[in-house]
């Protein structure tokens, strides 16, 4: 699928669940505003296992190197990041950051129960699967780069464990922050404004401007408890997009490399561009205008 039909398709899911959840968290409007924009950044988030994707050129060299390490954690586009496993993982930063930000550990319990149950459905959906199934493209290119990969990921998490430990909000703002720019990048750069009110603008403005809105918003103190729901359904919405589309995804990775999903259609098919869009613009459309109570108003 196209960085812009996720993007599309995330800010829809957001919709959707806003619409039974906003009246019990009693969400406001600037909250639904940010959860849509990170669920629609965070819905192109799974292509960071690519240099050549939208997100991965974000920020030039630096997220491109990026790009390339997860690449290589991963195993290659559309491996890890687009499994259960690899959703566990992102679901875990970012509850791990929130707990930290919010200086609770409910966060971390919560995050963790979500991370666990995922990661089983992969090892579930892999420990079903009929004997003599499961061929497709390697975990990893060479087995080496599994064990190594793992070493990485150690290596990561116990230094963000001490970081963690040695300045606590410190170090979940950082990351919360970190994701919160590159989620909002990744939606700027696909509605990429190179003009506005007629003047010309230099199309780097808006890779840099989610950088001065998150610090504003740190600033100022928002809530960003709603940042790992959004991030966890855009990876989730990410993923069932690229099931629909050929080459579907390795749901169980690593144990099992069958490519899963119903694969409809080609990415970037007419299919896509035509009513697949069109219907994410209009879900997105009524929900947003439900969710802002704009309908309820015309109705009253
Ligand atoms: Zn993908």
């Amino acid at each position: 699928m196209m960085g812009k039909t996720h993007a599309l398709s995330g800010a829809m899911a957001f919709g959707l669940v806003a619409v039974p959840a906003a009246p019990l968290a009693h969400l406001h409007p600037r909250e639904l505003v940010l959860g849509t924009v990170v669920t629609a950044g965070a819905a192109v988030l799974p292509d960071i296992d690519h240099p050549g994707s939208g997100v991965s050129r974000t920020f030039g060299p630096l997220t491109r190197v990026f790009a390339r390490l997860v690449g290589w954690i991963s195993g290659g586009h559309r491996n890890g990041t687009h499994s259960l496993l690899g959703a566990a993982v992102f679901n875990l930063a970012v509850f791990g950051a929130t707990a930290l930000y919010a200086q609770s550990l409910l966060w971390l319990v919560g995050g963790l129960a979500l991370s666990i149950l995922l990661a089983a459905a992969g090892l579930l959906i892999a420990a079903a699967e009929p004997p003599g199934r499961g061929k497709g493209k390697p975990a990893y290119k060479r087995r080496w780069h599994g064990v190594v990969s793992i070493w990485i990921g150690s290596a990561t998490v116990s230094a963000l464990a001490v970081a963690a430990l040695l300045f606590p909000r410190h170090t979940g703002v950082g990351v919360l922050a970190a994701l919160l720019i590159l989620t909002m990048a990744a939606v700027a750069r696909l509605v990429k404004t190179r003009r506005l009110f007629g003047v010309r603008l230099k199309h780097e403005w808006d890779d840099a401007l989610p950088i001065p809105v998150t610090v504003a918003l740190l600033a100022l103190g928002a809530d960003l408890r709603i940042v790992p729901f959004a991030v966890l359904l855009g990876v989730l919405t990410h993923i069932a997009g690229d099931m629909i589309t050929l080459g579907g995804c390795p749901l169980a990775w690593p144990r099992s490399q069958t490519m899963r999903g119903p694969q409809l259609f080609r990415t970037n098919s007419p299919i896509e561009t035509g009513p697949i869009t069109l219907v994410c613009l209009a879900v997105f459309a009524v929900t947003a205008c439900w969710n802002t109570g704009i309908l309820t108003a015309l109705g009253a």
